[in-house]
């Protein structure tokens, strides 16, 4: 869907302050922009891990495809059976997983069977075989062992019926997906091709890993948690390097970075004092709107498009980049890879284990450590100094607490909001 809306606009609108946009705006604002890739690929099932169905697929099958039984036991005519005392059978025959039995059974008759395996013709129950005690003429069933008929027995389509839509494009494949589309006998998927992502650093003082450090210099890490990052998003990657602030450079850097990716991240060089000449080249490439954030950390960051690319500026913090990444970047990518189902990282509450200091006027995303909590439920301490140049700050981390712009100090034992990250750190 084409969008009419320009950036213009938003930048027009009533209640847009370009220094001080809440999160929650920032995030809407960002999603009027974005229409997902459309290119579709074909690929083996074991290839469609991480990537994101470009099609509805349909049950060609009905699972299971026979009346199976759920357990090892007996399968019968539940007629048969006495609820008030035991009820003796005769054993006619067993029925395998993938080797079922032949026959039929009639009045008195039982058979063996295992887990998996096709019911017999004229069975209509399976009887668990802890409640059966195996006789010389064959078995006797213990009074009430099942107490309804169709017990223990899985019916034919139960799970999927053949022609019903099993995934909705938009669909992620997960563990779960790869092994339903195998369990149909389906090799091949449509797939959104992989969303491309150009990204680089920004920096006089930056120096890459392998190269000596003079005064003043820093190694640039930013480039690497991004890396990890968008490689958990499955996204293809483009390392442009460091760039130092030469407009020059940079400009070219934009303009190359655009031309051969969806989206351009960038970390550095958004922060007043070094925006402006930023904005300058930026407006001359595209359409970028420099927002102050009501968060910390994080608080610049630009958005926009060059080209035919949607760019994001991220600060040059190293604890910044990763906020803003989590809390902006996340959902936009899942969107532009053409994924139904995307909500920002999920909140939950847990209690504070120790007091908590905090200003009222912004979001905080501060880093904690979630446990379980000494009388149930769970609780939550944050990992210490939260300066955004502090990145152990995050490695320590398996949560970020959200705390409201409003939200003064915290004494210990206040409920706070908390986002869980193990999987996306
Ligand atoms: P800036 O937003 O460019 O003013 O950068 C803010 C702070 O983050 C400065 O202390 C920079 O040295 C630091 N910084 C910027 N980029 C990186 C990077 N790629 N890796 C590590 N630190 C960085
Ligand atoms: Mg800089």
């Amino acid at each position: 869907m084409e969008t009419t809306r320009t950036l213009r606009d938003v930048s027009c609108a009533d209640d847009y302050d370009p220094d001080s946009l809440p999160v929650d705006r920032a995030r809407t604002l960002i999603r009027e922009f974005l229409s997902p890739v459309s290119a579709v690929e074909r690929v083996h099932i074991r290839a469609a891990l991480d990537r994101v169905l470009a099609d509805d697929v349909e049950s060609p099958l009905d699972v299971p495809g026979h009346d199976n039984s759920a357990m090892d036991g007996w399968a019968v005519r539940f007629a048969d059976l006495d609820s008030q005392a035991e009820t003796n059978l005769r054993r006619i025959g067993e029925s395998f997983a993938g080797k079922p039995f032949a026959g039929e059974l009639h009045a008195g008759d039982a058979v063996r069977i295992f887990t998996g395996a096709v019911m017999p013709r004229g069975a209509d129950t399976v009887v668990m075989q802890e409640r059966a005690r195996e006789t010389p003429q064959g078995v006797a069933i213990a009074p009430g062992a099942v107490t309804k008929a169709g017990q223990n027995r899985r019916f034919a389509g139960e799970d999927l019926k053949r022609g019903s839509v099993v995934f909705r494009k938009g669909q992620p494949v997960r563990p779960a997906e790869l092994g339903m589309l195998a369990s149909l006998g389906i090799g091949e998927v449509n797939v959104y091709r992989r969303l491309r992502v150009a990204f680089f650093s920004t920096g006089d003082e930056l120096r890459s890993v392998g190269q000596p450090l003079a005064a003043g210099e820093i190694y640039d890490s930013n480039r690497y948690t991004l890396h990890g990052m968008l490689k958990r998003l499955n996204c293809e990657m483009l390392d442009m390097g460091v760039v130092p602030d030469v407009p020059e450079l940079l400009e070219k850097a934009f303009a190359s970075a655009a031309a051969s990716a969806d989206v351009v991240i960038t970390s550095g060089g958004v922060s007043v004092g070094e925006a402006d000449y930023v904005k300058g080249l930026l407006d001359r490439l595209g359409e970028v709107l420099f927002w102050k954030i009501a968060m910390k950390p994080g608080r610049p960051l630009a958005y926009g498009r060059i080209g035919g690319a949607h760019f994001f500026g991220l600060p040059g913090n190293p604890v910044s980049v990763m906020v803003t990444f989590y809390e902006f970047v996340r959902d936009a990518l899942l969107v532009l890879q053409g994924r139904a189902d995307v909500a920002p990282v999920p909140m939950f509450k847990a209690r504070l284990a120790v007091p908590l200091r905090k200003m009222p006027g912004r979001t905080e995303f501060q880093r904690a450590v979630l446990t379980p909590g000494d009388v149930g439920g769970w609780q939550v301490r944050t990992t210490g100094d939260q300066g955004s140049g502090i990145l152990s700050s995050m490695s320590r981390a398996n949560c970020f607490v959200v705390l409201p712009a409003d939200t003064g100090n915290l004494d210990a034992g206040a409920e706070v909001d908390v986002q869980w990250l193990e999987g996306l750190i």
